[in-house]
């Protein structure tokens, strides 16, 4: 047994049931012995395998994408390019790459790269050891100094901590749901779900979107606080200077109900309390509701786009044929490294890109409209 499942186990016995962000969060993050924290999860040798791991020309194309923002920002001196999560730095790298392009830009980038692992901030400050712009790391957005802002995020989102509710009783609407929470089986040895007997506070129930009061008896609605938070944060800084913010993750473009925390080890989906702090746990993005808070906080946001349109207007089939030029004995590499990232079954449709913007700028590239209020 895993001493992360012991110590959960115990926290449980002394104080009683936890909701699901907290064991996500615990079992992700605890700096002891929680998930990333203690390893260097991707790649091929590791459970789970990520767009920029897959090819260069996904950061390459998120580097004009970066190049492109700085210009409808009206090009300023000093521009900070900031990173959610960036895993071995890999994207980094590659957009630094194609942003060589434009010396002007790179003169004025500083990049703040925001990592909750020390492993992996390791691994970051290797990958871009000899890169011509400042790089810091720094806890929280709030940290970055202030001005001009591009921030961008890949498989950020979906390891942000989410809460689950289930509706116990239609008729009661809003006072019907209650949280789903993570216990003790019988003999106290392994960890199961549980519904709380207490139906969710009252504030709960006000912050419940409107739009799920018809959820039947039964069904499963996610919440993740801290996406919230980012774009609360997103806001406060945009208010004060331009910018833009882009996130691309898997999930549906509205709200879907229903038990989506899943656990991947060695690329394979295994149960969610079979090894805690030694698996992966994500769970999917709702952009639906990302776009719902965005415009309560009246945060210019665009509708989300699948990453295939979204990688075929930043370029990538024309990035794909110049690196096939340049190499044509991997040819068949880069087509098979394409199809993967645009894909239809692969993760051309599920995977969706979005972007939060300050008020004022152009629809960014790559998107087909903003998000209006209906
Ligand atoms: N963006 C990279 C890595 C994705 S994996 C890629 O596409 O390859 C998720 C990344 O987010 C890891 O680097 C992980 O350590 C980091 N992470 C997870 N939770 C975080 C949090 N709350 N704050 C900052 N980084 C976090």
């Amino acid at each position: 047994m895993s001493t992360l499942k012991d110590r959960i186990i115990a926290r449980i016995k002394a104080e009683g049931p936890m909701s699901v962000a907290e064991y996500m969060g615990i079992c992700l993050l605890d700096p002891k012995h929680g998930y990333y924290p203690t390893r260097d999860p991707l790649g091929s040798d590791g459970d789970f395998i990520t767009a920029p791991e897959i090819s260069q020309m996904f950061g390459e194309v998120l580097g004009l994408w970066a190049l492109q923002s700085w210009t409808d920002m009206g090009r300023p001196e000093r521009v900070h390019l900031v990173e959610l999560g960036p895993g071995r730095g890999i994207m980094m790298s590659d957009m630094l790459r194609a942003a060589n392009l434009a010396p002007d830009f790179i003169k004025a980038l500083s990049v703040h790269l925001i990592e909750a692992s020390a492993a992996l901030e390791a691994v970051q400050a290797k990958t871009l050891g000899d890169i011509s712009v400042p790089v810091s790391w720094v806890s929280s957005l709030s940290d970055v100094p202030d001005g001009p802002t591009i921030i961008i995020g890949n498989e950020y989102l979906d390891c942000l901590p989410i809460r689950q509710f289930i509706q116990q009783d239609r008729f009661a609407k809003a006072a019907g749901w209650h949280e789903r929470v993570v216990t003790l089986t019988e003999d106290e040895e392994n960890l199961m779900y549980a519904v709380s007997a207490e139906p969710i506070s009252d504030v709960m129930q006000q912050s419940m979107p409107a739009a799920l009061s018809d959820a039947k008896t039964g069904e499963l609605l996610e919440i993740c606080p801290a996406a919230y938070q980012m774009l609360d944060q997103i806001k406060t800084r945009f208010t004060a200077s331009p910018g833009r913010a882009l996130f691309i993750d898997y999930g549906p473009e509205t709200t879907e109900f229903g038990d989506t925390l899943q656990a991947l080890k060695r690329h394979e989906k295994v149960d969610v309390f079979s090894d805690p702090g030694n698996i992966d746990l994500t769970a999917r993005v709702d952009f639906g509701a990302l776009g719902e808070f965005a415009q309560s906080l009246d945060l210019t946001a665009t509708l989300p786009v699948a990453q295939y349109e979204f990688l075929s207007k930043l370029g990538i089939e024309m990035r794909a044929a110049a690196l096939a030029r340049a190499k044509p004995e991997s040819k068949a590499k880069i087509a098979r490294q394409l199809e993967r990232l645009t894909g239809e079954a692969q993760m051309g449709q599920l995977f969706k890109a979005v972007c939060f913007q300050s008020t004022g700028l152009d629809l960014p590239l790559g998107f087909r409209s903003f998000n209006e209020p209906s």
